[in-house]
């Protein structure tokens, strides 16, 4: 395959920089090749090791400014980061989160939470990687939750459920999303939520509680229920009932960076089918030889290109601080869809192979197939660009 590494159109130092991480993360991944990666699918296991080593290094804290402890890099780094690890057959769920998540504490926190919080979680000392946005009766109508926070004294008290908060068994802080204002007593539903950086080593036992829910991927999700928990008022981020819109800053963050994760599969899958298919030999000839193999491969290829720019140019315009709701979401929709097809067309070149636990493809082909629903679907993108962006009536 070539070097489809894409110019990012930046300074030759910005370059520089980006090609040193990029080789950085492959050298990196190296020492967490396929085995490492299956055991864990067996066991459901969590990265602990692979996730100190890109602390580490500082991935982790590439978003965090140099003034807290993290590295100082913008989102076409971070994207790099993302990219390179799910290229090199490495993935990143287990950690991706804390990139997304403490943009929310940077932007929106006080003076006192980012000197608090920052340093440590770019160091590790705290981990940041649960992000409880989601609800079993709401689902994507996030503005219908119903996990209340309600004020008490200093406190606030929280009663609920969210499900789907993966890495809440591996994680220190929860980014939570609540209902602080009932929603019979505001003008709009957007209105009236907040978000609050919950301690959960303090939480569990005290009203937290986390159940793991097996998944077809191995991705240490889980649900969690909120019993009369009681949290400091302190650890309300930003102001009471604006935390809608501190949350959907760091969606298109999260949309992005996951996007660019799937341009790293599609170019590892890309990889892998056509190594096969020029080494497999049925009836006298390599596989490669026959169009019937070759034009999924391409075509995916192909897809993979477009999206990655589009992927680059939302990361780009986030570092410019300009509107990105459509770039964001375009780039999460086109980059979901050439994983996917590189991942589809990866399976048939290898034929029963790619069904083989030690080839790594069928693995890859299920942790492919979560980007098409999570971290949002791809019918609610399309709905989000149909009223959004082409100006048609909302659908729901
Ligand atoms: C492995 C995994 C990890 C996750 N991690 C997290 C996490 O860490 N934190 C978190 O908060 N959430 C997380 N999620 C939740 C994820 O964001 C949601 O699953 C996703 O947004 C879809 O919501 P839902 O599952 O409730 O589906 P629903 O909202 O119930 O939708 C079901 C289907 O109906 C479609 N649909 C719904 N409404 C419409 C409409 N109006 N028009 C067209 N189609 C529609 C959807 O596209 C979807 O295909 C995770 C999910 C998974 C599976």
């Amino acid at each position: 395959m070539p070097d489809s590494t894409i110019q990012l159109e930046n300074s030759e130092t910005q370059d520089s920089i980006i090609s040193e991480v990029r080789e950085s993360v492959a050298k990196l991944c190296g020492d967490f090749q396929g085995e490492y990666w299956r055991k864990l699918d067996r066991e459901q296991g969590y990265p602990t090791e692979f996730v100190k080593a890109l602390t580490d290094a500082g991935f982790l804290g590439a978003l965090i400014p140099e003034e807290y402890g993290g590295v100082g890099l913008g989102m076409v780094a971070a994207s790099v980061i993302l990219e390179e690890i799910h290229h090199q057959g490495c993935n990143a769920a287990a950690c991706h989160a804390q990139m997304y998540t403490m943009g929310t504490v940077l932007r929106h926190g006080s003076d006192e939470q980012k000197k608090e919080l920052l340093p440590k979680i770019a160091d590790g000392t705290l981990r940041l990687q649960a992000f409880g946005v989601t609800e079993p009766t709401s689902g994507t109508d996030t503005t219908s939750l119903r996990t209340v926070a309600v004020r008490d004294g200093d406190d606030y008290i929280i009663n609920g459920q969210k499900i789907w908060t993966s890495r809440a068994e591996h994680s220190d802080l929860m980014l939570l999303l609540a209902r602080t204002t009932p929603l019979n007593q505001v003008n709009k539903k957007t209105e009236g939520l907040s978000v609050f950086l919950l301690d959960m080593r303090k939480a569990k036992g005290n009203g937290l509680t986390i159940r793991p829910i097996r998944t077809m991927m191995n991705h240490s999700t889980t649900e969690v229920f909120f019993d009369n928990l009681r949290i400091p008022a302190s650890n309300l981020i930003g102001e009471v009932d604006k935390g809608f819109r501190y949350i959907l800053s760091g969606m298109n963050a999260e949309r992005i960076l996951i996007a660019a994760e799937c341009i790293g599969d599609a170019k590892w899958f890309t990889k892998k089918s056509t190594d096969y298919a020029n080494d497999r030999n049925i009836f006298g000839r390599a596989i490669g030889k026959n169009q019937g193999i070759q034009f999924p491969i391409a075509k995916a290829y192909a897809q993979m290109r477009a999206a990655e720019l589009m992927v680059y140019h939302a990361a780009r315009l986030y570092e410019a601080g300009k509107p990105i709701g459509e770039e964001a979401n375009t780039a999460k929709l086109l980059a979901a869809d050439a994983s996917w097809a590189a991942a589809e067309a990866c399976v048939q070149t290898h034929g029963g192979f790619g069904f083989a636990e030690e080839y790594d493809v069928e693995r890859k082909f299920r942790e492919a197939r979560l980007y098409q629903v999570a971290p949002i679907s791809t019918n609610l993108i399309l709905s989000y660009l149909a009223e959004h962006v082409l100006g048609m009536p909302r659908s729901y």
